[in-house]
Protein backbone atom coordinates (compact mmCIF):
# COMPACT_ATOMS: atom_id res chain seq x y z
CA UNK A 1 0.00 0.00 0.00
CA UNK A 2 1.37 3.64 -1.12
CA UNK A 3 0.78 5.75 1.36
CA UNK A 4 2.52 8.68 -0.99
CA UNK A 5 0.63 10.94 -3.24
CA UNK A 6 -3.21 12.35 -2.78
CA UNK A 7 -5.11 10.06 -1.26
CA UNK A 8 -7.99 9.60 1.05
CA UNK A 9 -7.20 7.60 3.77
CA UNK A 10 -9.94 5.60 5.07
CA UNK A 11 -9.52 4.10 8.77
CA UNK A 12 -11.60 0.92 8.93
CA UNK A 13 -11.11 0.13 13.14
CA UNK A 14 -12.84 3.87 13.12
CA UNK A 15 -15.98 2.40 10.82
CA UNK A 16 -16.11 -0.20 13.17
CA UNK A 17 -16.14 1.65 16.52
CA UNK A 18 -18.56 4.22 15.11
CA UNK A 19 -21.24 0.76 13.93
CA UNK A 20 -20.47 -0.95 17.17
CA UNK A 21 -21.70 2.86 18.66
CA UNK A 22 -24.37 3.32 16.82
CA UNK A 23 -25.63 -0.06 17.30
CA UNK A 24 -25.61 0.49 21.33
CA UNK A 25 -28.04 2.95 21.25
CA UNK A 26 -30.41 0.85 19.80
CA UNK A 27 -31.96 -2.46 21.16
CA UNK A 28 -30.99 -5.99 20.73
CA UNK A 29 -33.76 -6.60 18.72
CA UNK A 30 -33.69 -3.58 16.27
CA UNK A 31 -32.15 -4.42 12.67
CA UNK A 32 -29.34 -2.22 11.32
CA UNK A 33 -29.42 -0.98 7.85
CA UNK A 34 -25.84 0.69 6.84
CA UNK A 35 -26.64 3.33 4.10
CA UNK A 36 -23.81 2.75 1.61
CA UNK A 37 -25.50 5.01 -1.25
CA UNK A 38 -23.44 7.53 -3.25
CA UNK A 39 -20.01 5.62 -3.15
CA UNK A 40 -20.57 5.09 0.72
CA UNK A 41 -20.68 9.04 1.38
CA UNK A 42 -17.51 9.06 -0.84
CA UNK A 43 -15.62 6.46 1.51
CA UNK A 44 -15.72 4.15 -1.67
CA UNK A 45 -18.61 1.91 -1.60
CA UNK A 46 -17.38 -1.93 -1.73
CA UNK A 47 -14.90 -2.00 0.74
CA UNK A 48 -16.88 0.02 3.43
CA UNK A 49 -19.97 -2.50 2.44
CA UNK A 50 -17.60 -5.37 2.80
CA UNK A 51 -16.41 -4.83 6.38
CA UNK A 52 -20.03 -3.46 7.80
CA UNK A 53 -20.94 -7.08 6.40
CA UNK A 54 -18.34 -8.38 8.44
CA UNK A 55 -18.98 -6.26 11.68
CA UNK A 56 -22.47 -7.74 11.10
CA UNK A 57 -24.95 -5.25 9.55
CA UNK A 58 -28.38 -6.36 8.84
CA UNK A 59 -29.39 -4.95 5.67
CA UNK A 60 -27.83 -2.35 3.33
CA UNK A 61 -29.14 0.84 1.37
CA UNK A 62 -28.09 2.24 -1.70
CA UNK A 63 -29.83 5.37 -3.65
CA UNK A 64 -29.56 3.39 -7.37
CA UNK A 65 -29.78 0.14 -8.86
CA UNK A 66 -26.54 0.33 -10.39
CA UNK A 67 -24.67 0.82 -7.07
CA UNK A 68 -27.16 -2.19 -5.55
CA UNK A 69 -25.92 -4.23 -8.67
CA UNK A 70 -22.25 -3.16 -7.79
CA UNK A 71 -22.58 -4.55 -4.28
CA UNK A 72 -23.94 -8.00 -5.49
CA UNK A 73 -20.93 -8.23 -7.75
CA UNK A 74 -18.73 -7.58 -4.66
CA UNK A 75 -19.26 -10.29 -2.66
CA UNK A 76 -22.13 -8.68 -0.63
CA UNK A 77 -24.83 -10.99 0.03
CA UNK A 78 -27.05 -9.31 2.95
CA UNK A 79 -30.30 -7.97 1.68
CA UNK A 80 -29.62 -4.85 -0.18
CA UNK A 81 -32.81 -1.85 -0.06
CA UNK A 82 -32.97 0.85 -3.28
CA UNK A 83 -34.25 3.84 -1.80
CA UNK A 84 -34.95 5.47 -4.99
CA UNK A 85 -35.46 3.29 -8.00
CA UNK A 86 -36.39 4.60 -11.05
CA UNK A 87 -38.45 2.80 -13.68
CA UNK A 88 -36.00 2.15 -16.65
CA UNK A 89 -34.48 -0.93 -15.21
CA UNK A 90 -36.62 -2.20 -12.68
CA UNK A 91 -36.13 -5.84 -14.41
CA UNK A 92 -32.47 -5.45 -12.92
CA UNK A 93 -33.80 -5.36 -9.35
CA UNK A 94 -35.43 -8.89 -9.24
CA UNK A 95 -32.38 -10.48 -11.44
CA UNK A 96 -29.84 -9.20 -8.43
CA UNK A 97 -32.52 -9.61 -5.40
CA UNK A 98 -32.58 -6.16 -4.54
CA UNK A 99 -35.58 -4.86 -2.29
CA UNK A 100 -37.65 -1.77 -3.57
CA UNK A 101 -38.71 1.24 -2.22
CA UNK A 102 -42.17 1.92 -3.65
CA UNK A 103 -42.73 5.55 -3.27
CA UNK A 104 -45.58 6.12 -5.75
CA UNK A 105 -48.96 4.39 -7.46
CA UNK A 106 -46.70 4.98 -10.44
CA UNK A 107 -43.78 3.12 -9.06
CA UNK A 108 -46.16 0.12 -7.03
CA UNK A 109 -47.94 -0.21 -10.81
CA UNK A 110 -44.28 -0.83 -12.78
CA UNK A 111 -42.72 -2.73 -10.38
CA UNK A 112 -45.97 -5.14 -10.29
CA UNK A 113 -45.60 -5.02 -13.61
CA UNK A 114 -42.32 -6.54 -13.86
CA UNK A 115 -42.38 -8.56 -11.06
CA UNK A 116 -45.39 -10.21 -12.65
CA UNK A 117 -43.59 -10.60 -16.38
CA UNK A 118 -40.80 -12.48 -14.74
CA UNK A 119 -42.99 -14.31 -13.12
CA UNK A 120 -42.19 -13.47 -9.35
CA UNK A 121 -44.48 -14.57 -6.41
CA UNK A 122 -44.39 -12.41 -2.94
CA UNK A 123 -41.11 -10.76 -4.01
CA UNK A 124 -40.45 -8.42 -1.03
CA UNK A 125 -40.74 -4.63 -1.66
CA UNK A 126 -40.41 -1.52 1.14
CA UNK A 127 -43.24 0.78 0.74
CA UNK A 128 -42.35 4.49 1.58
CA UNK A 129 -44.89 6.56 2.65
CA UNK A 130 -44.94 10.74 3.10
CA UNK A 131 -45.37 11.83 6.68
CA UNK A 132 -43.53 15.14 6.12
CA UNK A 133 -40.51 15.94 4.34
CA UNK A 134 -42.36 16.30 0.72
CA UNK A 135 -39.89 14.59 -1.10
CA UNK A 136 -40.79 11.46 -2.36
CA UNK A 137 -43.02 8.99 -0.65
CA UNK A 138 -46.69 8.11 -0.96
CA UNK A 139 -49.60 9.77 0.59
CA UNK A 140 -50.92 8.77 3.50
CA UNK A 141 -54.57 9.36 2.41
CA UNK A 142 -53.55 6.73 -0.50
CA UNK A 143 -53.10 3.69 2.28
CA UNK A 144 -56.67 2.37 1.61
CA UNK A 145 -55.72 2.25 -2.61
CA UNK A 146 -52.42 0.54 -2.07
CA UNK A 147 -53.53 -1.95 -0.04
CA UNK A 148 -56.48 -2.68 -2.62
CA UNK A 149 -53.82 -2.49 -5.31
CA UNK A 150 -51.67 -5.09 -3.23
CA UNK A 151 -54.67 -7.28 -2.28
CA UNK A 152 -54.67 -8.23 -6.07
CA UNK A 153 -50.82 -8.48 -6.82
CA UNK A 154 -49.65 -11.90 -5.67
CA UNK A 155 -46.45 -11.22 -7.20
CA UNK A 156 -44.84 -8.65 -4.86
CA UNK A 157 -45.20 -8.76 -0.90
CA UNK A 158 -45.07 -6.22 1.77
CA UNK A 159 -41.67 -7.18 3.37
CA UNK A 160 -41.24 -3.02 4.94
CA UNK A 161 -42.74 0.44 5.72
CA UNK A 162 -40.85 3.56 5.79
CA UNK A 163 -40.87 7.07 6.05
CA UNK A 164 -37.55 9.84 6.15
CA UNK A 165 -37.75 12.68 8.40
CA UNK A 166 -37.49 16.21 7.87
CA UNK A 167 -35.43 17.25 10.69
CA UNK A 168 -34.26 14.62 12.85
CA UNK A 169 -31.07 16.94 13.78
CA UNK A 170 -32.73 19.73 14.67
CA UNK A 171 -34.04 19.72 18.13
CA UNK A 172 -36.04 23.11 17.65
CA UNK A 173 -37.98 20.99 15.39
CA UNK A 174 -38.99 18.14 17.83
CA UNK A 175 -43.09 18.98 17.78
CA UNK A 176 -42.63 18.62 13.79
CA UNK A 177 -40.47 15.14 13.90
CA UNK A 178 -43.07 13.93 16.80
CA UNK A 179 -45.96 14.30 14.37
CA UNK A 180 -43.86 12.72 11.97
CA UNK A 181 -43.58 10.01 14.25
CA UNK A 182 -47.10 9.66 15.28
CA UNK A 183 -48.33 9.53 11.57
CA UNK A 184 -45.76 7.26 10.65
CA UNK A 185 -47.05 4.95 13.55
CA UNK A 186 -50.84 5.43 12.44
CA UNK A 187 -49.98 4.22 9.54
CA UNK A 188 -48.24 1.25 9.99
CA UNK A 189 -50.54 0.09 12.48
CA UNK A 190 -53.02 0.63 9.47
CA UNK A 191 -50.74 -1.60 6.98
CA UNK A 192 -50.03 -4.39 9.63
CA UNK A 193 -53.54 -4.88 10.37
CA UNK A 194 -54.62 -5.56 6.80
CA UNK A 195 -51.67 -7.46 6.34
CA UNK A 196 -51.34 -9.57 9.15
CA UNK A 197 -48.35 -10.12 9.40
CA UNK A 198 -45.13 -8.37 11.18
CA UNK A 199 -43.11 -6.20 8.60
CA UNK A 200 -39.73 -4.29 9.08
CA UNK A 201 -40.72 -0.41 10.17
CA UNK A 202 -38.08 2.31 9.66
CA UNK A 203 -38.24 5.57 10.07
CA UNK A 204 -34.78 6.80 11.05
CA UNK A 205 -31.66 8.29 9.54
CA UNK A 206 -28.35 8.64 12.08
CA UNK A 207 -29.90 11.67 13.78
CA UNK A 208 -33.35 10.03 13.99
CA UNK A 209 -31.52 7.13 15.49
CA UNK A 210 -29.08 9.21 18.05
CA UNK A 211 -32.12 12.24 19.19
CA UNK A 212 -35.44 9.89 19.09
CA UNK A 213 -35.58 6.51 20.58
CA UNK A 214 -39.53 6.42 19.67
CA UNK A 215 -38.62 6.68 15.94
CA UNK A 216 -36.29 4.05 16.11
CA UNK A 217 -38.98 0.81 15.54
CA UNK A 218 -38.16 -1.99 13.92
CA UNK A 219 -35.39 -1.06 11.88
CA UNK A 220 -32.65 2.33 11.51
CA UNK A 221 -30.90 3.36 8.41
CA UNK A 222 -27.84 4.95 8.80
CA UNK A 223 -25.20 6.79 6.65
CA UNK A 224 -23.61 9.65 7.87
CA UNK A 225 -23.00 8.30 11.63
CA UNK A 226 -21.11 5.18 10.18
CA UNK A 227 -18.81 7.77 8.70
CA UNK A 228 -18.26 9.36 12.29
CA UNK A 229 -20.59 12.35 12.52
CA UNK A 230 -23.90 12.63 14.93
CA UNK A 231 -24.89 16.35 13.63
CA UNK A 232 -24.71 17.32 17.18
CA UNK A 233 -21.71 17.89 19.01
CA UNK A 234 -22.41 15.86 21.71
CA UNK A 235 -22.71 12.52 19.43
CA UNK A 236 -19.59 13.44 17.44
CA UNK A 237 -17.79 13.20 20.90
CA UNK A 238 -18.65 9.35 20.68
CA UNK A 239 -17.99 8.92 16.96
CA UNK A 240 -14.56 9.10 15.00
CA UNK A 241 -14.61 10.91 11.33
CA UNK A 242 -13.04 8.03 9.75
CA UNK A 243 -11.27 9.42 6.56
CA UNK A 244 -8.38 11.79 6.37
CA UNK A 245 -7.87 13.80 2.62
CA UNK A 246 -4.14 14.72 2.04
CA UNK A 247 -2.13 15.93 -0.93
CA UNK A 248 1.43 17.16 -1.35
CA UNK A 249 3.18 20.07 -2.48
CA UNK A 250 3.95 20.35 -6.56
CA UNK A 251 5.75 23.41 -6.33
CA UNK A 252 6.70 26.62 -4.47
CA UNK A 253 6.86 30.26 -5.75
CA UNK A 254 7.49 33.72 -3.99
CA UNK A 255 6.03 37.00 -5.63
CA UNK A 256 6.10 40.22 -4.72
CA UNK A 257 3.48 42.82 -3.69
CA UNK A 258 1.26 43.73 -6.71
CA UNK A 259 1.36 40.25 -8.89
CA UNK A 260 -1.64 37.75 -8.63
CA UNK A 261 -2.50 34.38 -8.12
CA UNK A 262 -4.30 32.17 -10.05
CA UNK A 263 -7.29 32.29 -13.02
CA UNK A 264 -8.92 36.21 -13.31
CA UNK A 265 -6.02 37.43 -11.10
CA UNK A 266 -8.30 37.69 -7.94
CA UNK A 267 -5.67 37.43 -5.29
CA UNK A 268 -2.97 40.52 -5.84
CA UNK A 269 -0.41 39.72 -2.95
CA UNK A 270 -0.13 42.64 -0.47
CA UNK A 271 3.73 41.98 0.21
CA UNK A 272 6.50 39.56 -0.81
CA UNK A 273 4.59 35.75 -0.71
CA UNK A 274 5.42 32.37 -0.55
CA UNK A 275 3.21 30.15 -1.25
CA UNK A 276 2.69 26.54 -2.44
CA UNK A 277 0.92 24.81 -5.12
CA UNK A 278 -0.89 21.80 -4.02
CA UNK A 279 -2.18 18.55 -5.99
CA UNK A 280 -6.13 18.32 -5.41
CA UNK A 281 -8.93 20.76 -7.08
CA UNK A 282 -12.59 20.97 -7.58
CA UNK A 283 -11.97 17.67 -10.37
CA UNK A 284 -11.39 16.28 -7.27
CA UNK A 285 -13.88 17.77 -4.91
CA UNK A 286 -12.43 20.57 -3.50
CA UNK A 287 -15.21 23.27 -5.09
CA UNK A 288 -14.73 26.61 -5.52
CA UNK A 289 -15.98 27.72 -2.87
CA UNK A 290 -13.03 26.80 -0.69
CA UNK A 291 -10.81 29.31 -2.57
CA UNK A 292 -9.97 32.59 -1.33
CA UNK A 293 -8.78 31.22 1.93
CA UNK A 294 -12.01 30.19 2.93
CA UNK A 295 -10.27 26.55 4.03
CA UNK A 296 -6.97 26.37 5.34
CA UNK A 297 -5.10 23.14 4.83
CA UNK A 298 -2.23 21.96 7.35
CA UNK A 299 1.06 22.00 6.11
CA UNK A 300 4.02 20.40 8.71
CA UNK A 301 1.21 20.82 11.49
CA UNK A 302 0.83 24.85 10.60
CA UNK A 303 -1.94 26.09 8.79
CA UNK A 304 -2.13 27.77 5.24
CA UNK A 305 -4.99 29.28 3.71
CA UNK A 306 -5.80 29.33 0.11
CA UNK A 307 -5.35 31.83 -2.39
CA UNK A 308 -7.37 33.11 -5.45
CA UNK A 309 -9.01 30.54 -7.13
CA UNK A 310 -9.29 26.56 -6.80
CA UNK A 311 -8.28 24.95 -10.29
CA UNK A 312 -9.58 21.84 -11.33
CA UNK A 313 -6.03 20.13 -10.65
CA UNK A 314 -4.33 22.07 -8.03
CA UNK A 315 -4.70 25.23 -5.62
CA UNK A 316 -2.36 27.07 -4.28
CA UNK A 317 -2.03 28.02 -0.31
CA UNK A 318 0.26 30.89 1.79
CA UNK A 319 2.82 29.45 3.62
CA UNK A 320 4.74 32.83 3.91
CA UNK A 321 5.11 31.45 7.78
CA UNK A 322 5.80 27.82 7.26
CA UNK A 323 8.96 25.96 6.46
CA UNK A 324 7.94 23.20 3.76
CA UNK A 325 9.40 22.12 0.52
CA UNK A 326 8.22 20.55 -2.52
CA UNK A 327 6.55 16.82 -1.68
CA UNK A 328 5.97 17.43 1.62
CA UNK A 329 2.26 16.38 2.93
CA UNK A 330 -0.71 18.54 2.78
CA UNK A 331 -3.48 17.76 5.06
CA UNK A 332 -6.97 19.13 3.79
CA UNK A 333 -8.96 17.43 6.76
CA UNK A 334 -8.53 14.90 9.08
CA UNK A 335 -10.40 13.49 11.97
CA UNK A 336 -9.19 15.23 14.76
CA UNK A 337 -7.44 18.74 13.87
CA UNK A 338 -9.49 20.05 11.08
CA UNK A 339 -12.36 17.50 10.45
CA UNK A 340 -14.60 17.39 7.13
CA UNK A 341 -17.27 18.88 8.94
CA UNK A 342 -15.48 21.58 10.31
CA UNK A 343 -13.84 22.40 6.39
CA UNK A 344 -17.68 21.90 5.29
CA UNK A 345 -19.09 24.19 7.75
CA UNK A 346 -16.75 27.25 7.21
CA UNK A 347 -17.54 27.20 3.48
CA UNK A 348 -21.26 27.44 4.19
CA UNK A 349 -21.68 23.79 3.33
CA UNK A 350 -22.24 20.40 4.78
CA UNK A 351 -19.66 17.20 5.69
CA UNK A 352 -22.46 14.98 3.55
CA UNK A 353 -21.90 17.61 0.40
CA UNK A 354 -18.05 17.57 0.58
CA UNK A 355 -17.68 14.00 1.40
CA UNK A 356 -19.73 12.23 -1.54
CA UNK A 357 -18.04 15.26 -3.65
CA UNK A 358 -14.59 13.24 -3.70
CA UNK A 359 -14.30 12.37 -7.00
CA UNK A 360 -13.01 8.64 -8.55
CA UNK A 361 -9.40 9.79 -9.38
CA UNK A 362 -8.52 10.40 -5.20
CA UNK A 363 -7.45 6.65 -4.31
CA UNK A 364 -9.05 5.14 -0.85
CA UNK A 365 -6.48 3.73 1.14
CA UNK A 366 -7.74 1.67 3.71
CA UNK A 367 -6.01 1.43 7.06
CA UNK A 368 -6.57 -1.03 10.08
CA UNK A 369 -8.73 -3.60 8.57
CA UNK A 370 -7.05 -6.49 10.90
CA UNK A 371 -9.34 -4.91 13.88
CA UNK A 372 -12.55 -5.26 14.51
C1 LIG B 1 -29.49 9.00 2.84
C2 LIG B 1 -30.64 8.45 3.57
C3 LIG B 1 -30.48 7.93 4.88
C4 LIG B 1 -29.20 8.08 5.67
O1 LIG B 1 -29.16 9.35 6.29
P1 LIG B 1 -27.98 9.79 7.31
O2 LIG B 1 -28.38 11.13 7.78
O3 LIG B 1 -26.74 9.81 6.50
O4 LIG B 1 -27.92 8.77 8.38
C5 LIG B 1 -31.55 7.28 5.46
N1 LIG B 1 -32.74 7.15 4.80
C6 LIG B 1 -32.94 7.67 3.57
C7 LIG B 1 -34.27 7.52 2.93
C8 LIG B 1 -31.91 8.35 2.92
O5 LIG B 1 -32.13 8.89 1.71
Amino acid sequence: MQLKGTRLEVNLEALAHNYHYLRSKISEDTKFMSVVKANAYGHGMVPIAQKLQELGTDYFATAYMEEGVELRDNGIIKPILILHPQQHNLDVCIDRCLEPVIYSMEMLDAFTASAKAKQQQSYPIHLEFNTGLNRIGIDHKDVDNVLEKLSSSPEVKVRGLQSHLAASEDLGESVFTQKQIALFEEITSKVQQKLGYEILKHESNTSGLLNYKNAHFSMVRSGIGLYGYGNDAQYDAHLKPIATLISNISQIRTIEAGETVSYNRKFVAKGRTTYAVVALGHGDGINRIYGYGKLEVRINGKSAPTLGIICMDMFMVDMSSIEAKVGDEVVIFDPHIHTSRQMAEDAGTISYELLTGIQKRVRRVYLNNASN
